[in-house]
C-alpha cells in the first residue's frame, strides 16, 4: 500500500483491505481538501455516481474528530445514507487517517450487521489506519511534486527564450521549444547530447566559449548566498541546415553545498533584431557624416575661393561658384529635412493634407526639372490620356516621383533613357519609373525600403545618398494606403512601381 505513488489506486486499494478486514458491504474515503472540509473521494460497493448520497455522513466530522468521532451521531447519519441507497446498514466504523498529528481523512465502512470491535481488533484496525494515513500521504507528496514538476516544464516551454539545463559533464539534460527554433534542432535530437553539439559557434563576438571557460575554472566556487558568477557569451550559431544566427547566451551554475557544479542553466537569446539596430546606427552615423561633409566641403571651398583678396573673378566664375553654393545648401536643406521627416515618421507616423492631386501635371514637372540636370539620361514621360485626379498629399507624392526619378538617374550611371509611365483601371493609378542601370539583386530589394539601407557596391559608396529616400517614398505611399514596389534584374535596370487607390478621386 505505502509503496504505491497514484493517489486513486491507493484510496482503491485501502478501501478494499479495509472492507475486507471489517466485511464490510459498503466503503468510502473522505479526503481533507485545503480547507479542511472532508470530501468523498473514494468508493466500495456503490457506484461512484452515488457519492454525493453520503454528504450527511461527511457533514461536522472535521469537528468531531479532534473530540474523537461521535458514534451515535454517525449512525443517525448512516440510517439516513442506508435510506437513500436503499440497503440496509446496521453499523459504520470510522478509521481516523492520522500522520504527523494531521487528520488526512477518515475510512468509513459500512456493514450489514452490528458486532462491536474488541479492543484488540480497535489497534489492528488503527494500525491499518496508520499505514494507510502514510499511503494517501505519500501519494499525495508525489502527486503535488509531478504538478510542480509539470509546471516547470511548461513554464521552460513557453518561454520566448531559449533555455536549456546542463548537468555537470556538459550534457543537456532539458532543452526547451524556443530553443529547437533558434538552434534548428528538435529537444530529441538534443537532449542526452552533449552542449558543444548543439552550440556551435561560426563567430564570438564576445564572451569565452563555455567549454574554454569551464577549461578556465569557470564558475568561481561562490558561497550559496551570493549571486551565481555567470558567463556570458555573444556571436553567430552555425545552424544544421547552414544558416546562422545571432544570440547571447547567459550560463549561470547551480553549485552543490560542496562547491562543484551540480547544473549548468543556459539562457538563449536571439539578438537579431537588437544588432540589426546597432549596426543601423552606426550606418546612420557614418552615413549622415559623410553625407553632411561632402556640401559643406563644397560651400566652404568655393566660399574660400571667392573671398580671396588676392585674385579677381569675373563674373561668370562668380555666378558658377554661386551657383554651386546654393545648390549644395539646398542638398544640405533636402538631408535635413529628410531626416527630420525620417525621425517624425517614427515618433508620430506620417499626417496627410489631403486635396487634389494630378500625377500627371506633377511627373511631367518633374521630369523637366530632372532633364535640365542630366544629358546622358534621356527622360520620356507616357501618361494614360484623360488621367484621373486622386485625392491625396501633393507636397509628398512630388517627393515620392522626384526621389524614383532621382535615384533612376544616380542608379544608372551609363545614362540611357528613363521611362516615367502612369495607367489607370477602375480602382486604382499606377505610376512607373523604369531605367536601365546597375538594378538591383533579388535579396536586396528585399531591403531598400528600410531606413538606411544602401546596396553595398562601388556604386552607392561613390554616389551621394543616406538610405532614406526609398524608405519616406514607402511611408508616404502607404500613407495614402497604396503600394510601392520594386522589380529588377541585376545589371539590366529596374522599375519602382506605385499604385494608389482611386477611391474619391474624378476624372480631369
Ligand atoms: P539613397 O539613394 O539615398 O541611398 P534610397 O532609399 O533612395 O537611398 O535607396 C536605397 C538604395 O536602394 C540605394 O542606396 C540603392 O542602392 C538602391 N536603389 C534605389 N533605387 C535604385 C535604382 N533605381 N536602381 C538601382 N538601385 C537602386
Amino acid at each position: 500500500m505505502t509503496s504505491q505513488l497514484n493517489l486513486d489506486s491507493v484510496l482503491r486499494l485501502i478501501l478494499k483491505s479495509a472492507a475486507a478486514m471489517l466485511s464490510g458491504e459498503v466503503g468510502l474515503i473522505a479526503l481533507t481538501d485545503e480547507e479542511g472540509n472532508f470530501k468523498a473521494k473514494a468508493t466500495f460497493g456503490v457506484e461512484a455516481d452515488r457519492l454525493h448520497l453520503f454528504a450527511p455522513v461527511l457533514e461536522d466530522i472535521g469537528d468531531a474528530y479532534g473530540a474523537g468521532l461521535n458514534y451515535e451521531e454517525l449512525d443517525l447519519k448512516m440510517k439516513v445514507v442506508a435510506r437513500a441507497l436503499d440497503i440496509r446498514l446496521r453499523q459504520v466504523i470510522a478509521l481516523p487517517m492520522v500522520i504527523h498529528d494531521e487528520n488526512v481523512g477518515v475510512i468509513f465502512v459500512f456493514r450489514t450487521y452490528r458486532v462491536d470491535p474488541n479492543p484488540n481488533d480497535t489497534a489492528v484496525l488503527q494500525s491499518f489506519a496508520d499505514q494507510a494515513a502514510v499511503a494517501v500521504h505519500n501519494a499525495r507528496l508525489y502527486q503535488t511534486v509531478s504538478a510542480e514538476q509539470m509546471r516547470l516544464a511548461a513554464i521552460l516551454d513557453h518561454s520566448a527564450d531559449g533555455i536549456m539545463i546542463l548537468d555537470s559533464q556538459g550534457r543537456i539534460t532539458r532543452f526547451n521549444k524556443a530553443l529547437g527554433r533558434i538552434t534548428g534542432r528538435a529537444a530529441s535530437e538534443a537532449v542526452g547530447h552533449m552542449h558543444d553539439m548543439v552550440i556551435v559557434w561560426n563567430r564570438i563576438e564576445q564572451g569565452t566559449p563555455l567549454g574554454a571557460a569551464l577549461a578556465k575554472g569557470w564558475p568561481r566556487p561562490m558561497p550559496t548566498e551570493a549571486p551565481p558568477d555567470t558567463l556570458y557569451v555573444e556571436g553567430d550559431l552555425a545552424r544544421p541546415d547552414g544558416t546562422q544566427l545571432s544570440v547571447g547566451i547567459t550560463y549561470a551554475p547551480l553549485l552543490a553545498e560542496d562547491g562543484r557544479v551540480h547544473n549548468i542553466i543556459a539562457n538563449v537569446r536571439d539578438i537579431t533584431n537588437f544588432r540589426k539596430a546597432q549596426q543601423m546606427q552606426s550606418t546612420f552615423i557614418s552615413v549622415i557624416s559623410h553625407e553632411l561633409k561632402t556640401p559643406v566641403a563644397l560651400i566652404k571651398g568655393y566660399a574660400g575661393t571667392l573671398r580671396r583678396e588676392d585674385a579677381k573673378w569675373d563674373t561668370n566664375t562668380i555666378k558658377n561658384s554661386l551657383k554651386v553654393i546654393e545648390e549644395e545648401a539646398d542638398r544640405l536643406t533636402a538631408l535635413i529635412e529628410n531626416l527630420l521627416a525620417a525621425s517624425k515618421l517614427q515618433a508620430e507616423g506620417m499626417r496627410l493634407s489631403l486635396g487634389d492631386v494630378r500625377l500627371d501635371v506633377l511627373a511631367a514637372r518633374s521630369v523637366e526639372r530632372f532633364q535640365m540636370q542630366t544629358k546622358t539620361h534621356k527622360l520620356v514621360i507616357h501618361f494614360a490620356p484623360n488621367f484621373p485626379v486622386i485625392q491625396g498629399d501633393e507636397t509628398r507624392l512630388r517627393q515620392v516621383i522626384d526621389n524614383l526619378i532621382s535615384n533612376a538617374i544616380k542608379y544608372s550611371p551609363k545614362g540611357g533613357e528613363i521611362r516615367i509611365s502612369g495607367s489607370f483601371d477602375a480602382g486604382s493609378v499606377m505610376v512607373a519609373v523604369t531605367d536601365h542601370g546597375v538594378g538591383i539583386s533579388q535579396e536586396d530589394q528585399e531591403h531598400v525600403f528600410q531606413r538606411f539601407f544602401r546596396v553595398e557596391d562601388a556604386l552607392s559608396r561613390t554616389t551621394q545618398g543616406t538610405g532614406l529616400g526609398l524608405y519616406l517614398a514607402k511611408a508616404v505611399i502607404d500613407a495614402h494606403r497604396g503600394t510601392l514596389a520594386v522589380e529588377s534584374q541585376p545589371g539590366k535596370g529596374a522599375t519602382f512601381r506605385f499604385t494608389l487607390p482611386r477611391q474619391g478621386s474624378r476624372t480631369a
